[in-house]
């Protein structure tokens, strides 16, 4: 049946599973399994020619061989999440930490150089900064908010723009919202690549993917994921997700099976689920963040909130950016509270129903404190430049009741001791 004109929301219903394939099951089962069984040992033999990419099978696609290589649920999956980005192939990860550094090691060697943007994921700008200069890769970050000539005079100051290989983006950065022009990555990987090697831009897109930035039609070659967050959505597993072409999706899964990286059986299972309901969650929970962040803005004790509705109240230019590249205004949202750590802390001692961790994306609402939490291996001079101060509290809005959420922040900033109280002020 042609389903290609159904809307990705229709697919996660059905797209890529067949039930007479499975007893007749509604639901793909979970293939908890290790292995696969051949039906002679010629399909075996064919099996891992195509699995190592022999002559011979161009344009046919391995069978079941073992559960790191391939998997009913893992590929079902992948067919699924591919979807929402338009993307031709998708790979999934037991992490997104492992899709990212899978995805890094598959495409960078020895002396090339990462342009990357700051700040990024706190775990992203460890593996970057700690592990792949251990393996003589060069890193050279940006921050989001700088121009094109900026980034570039950053580039060519390091002496090595010549090796650039990659240029690897997160946006809205975490935890500030800061936006990073997509397509002007893409003009400057273009700008660098010539017939030996092709820069390639990456963008990680957990805070507003699948659902509300496409990356790949802004000019990105691969766009990654955290499916620990809105993409599984329920705060119960971790998983991760590369998307992009056929080919660079291929490198990356050759990589994976010798890294052991991919996902298990039950969490594809548990994800596939997931996607039946994302874009339901996903609108609910920005509809309920809209609310929040307006409360907000009245309140006498915030200082500054840093959502993206209120992105162009004094900055074009990441209007434009805005404007350009986000379908809506997302789910999260952070606020520098009015003093300084003690009052944050004060607040997130004192919330009832919202809950004191990390992470995000998920049904319900959390919060947390990104300048020890999150962000704490960041150096001190770096956050300063990002804005992320120890009065910053970080809000992951979920799918309750708004008024309840409301009244939650409300109570807990009237439990703040704040010597004067000033109006709040927009980015
Ligand atoms: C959580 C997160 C990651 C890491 O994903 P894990 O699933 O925890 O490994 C990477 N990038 C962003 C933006 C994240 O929020």
């Amino acid at each position: 049946m042609d389903r290609s004109h159904f809307s990705p929301e229709t697919q996660m219903l059905g797209y890529g599973y067949e039930p007479a394939l499975s007893e007749g099951s509604v639901k793909c089962p979970i293939f908890q399994t290790s292995t696969f069984v051949f039906h002679s040992a010629e399909e075996g033999k064919s099996f891992f020619e195509m699995a190592y990419g022999r002559p011979g099978h161009e344009g046919e696609v391995p069978g079941l061989i073992y559960s790191r290589i391939n998997n009913p649920g893992m590929e079902i999956l992948e067919e699924r999440l591919k979807l929402w980005d338009g993307g031709e192939a998708c790979a999934a990860f037991s992490s997104g930490m492992s899709a990212i550094a899978t995805t890094l090691f598959t495409f960078l060697s020895p002396g090339d150089v990462l342009l990357y943007s700051n700040p990024v994921y706190g775990g992203t700008h460890k593996f970057i900064n700690n592990i792949l200069t251990q393996f003589g890769i060069e890193v050279i970050g940006f921050r989001a908010g700088q121009s094109k000539k900026e980034v570039e005079e950053i580039l060519v100051q390091s002496g090595h723009a010549g090796k650039l290989k990659m240029i690897y983006v997160e946006t809205p950065a975490n935890p500030t919202n800061d936006l990073i022009d997509i397509a002007l990555c893409s003009e400057i990987a273009k700008k660098y690549s010539d017939v030996e090697k092709n820069v390639l831009v990456a963008v990680d897109n957990t805070y507003m993917g699948p659902l509300w930035q496409h990356p790949l039609k802004h000019g990105a070659d691969l766009v990654l994921y955290s499916a620990t967050k809105y993409i599984g959505g329920h705060s119960d597993v971790i998983a991760g997700a590369a998307v992009g072409s056929g080919e660079l999706i291929s490198k990356i899964k050759k990589t994976r099976t010798f890294f052991g990286t991919m996902i298990d059986p039950h969490t594809s299972w548990l994800l596939l689920r997931s996607l039946e309901t994302l874009k339901l969650r996903m609108e609910a929970a920005a509809m309920n963040a809209e609310k929040v962040a307006d409360f907000l803005s009245a309140h006498p004790r915030v200082e500054k909130i840093y959502y993206l509705g209120y992105t162009g109240k004094n900055n074009p230019v990441q209007q434009d950016i805005y404007e350009k590249q986000y379908l809506s205004n997302g789910a999260m949202l952070s606020f520098d509270i009015l003093g300084g750590e003690k009052q944050a802390f004060t607040f997130l001692n004192n919330l009832r129903h919202i809950k004191l961790a990390v992470s995000l994306g998920g049904t319900e609402s959390l919060a947390e404190h990104p300048a020890t939490m999150t962000h704490v291996d960041i150096p001190d001079e770096e956050k300063e430049l990002y804005h992320i101060s120890p009065k910053m509290i970080r809000l992951s809005i979920g799918v309750e009741n708004y008024q309840d959420l409301i009244w939650d922040i409300s109570q807990a900033l009237e439990k703040v001791q704040v010597p004067l109280a000033k109006p709040a002020e927009f980015i």
